[in-house]
């Protein structure tokens, strides 16, 4: 079973550092305001970690897919 991210967007300050660690997993949606998933895969496990540890708004997390 993999584990792939998610973001919870209500709670998402919208400030870009997720994008800035993993851009091939996060990208910030300009027009919703938040940032989102488009590609789980896209990094390594270590690297979604960091970016996870890094959000100020602690609403990245790890669900079992
Ligand atoms: S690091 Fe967290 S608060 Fe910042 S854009 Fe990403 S999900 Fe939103």
């Amino acid at each position: 079973m993999a584990k792939i991210p998610y973001i919870e967007s209500e709670e998402c300050l919208a400030c870009g550092s997720c994008a800035d660690v993993c851009p091939d997993v996060f990208q910030m949606n300009e027009t919703l305001g938040f940032a989102e998933v488009i590609n789980p895969q896209g990094a390594s496990e270590d690297e979604i970690q960091e970016a996870i540890d890094m959000c100020p708004a602690q609403c990245i997390h790890w669900k079992e897919e």
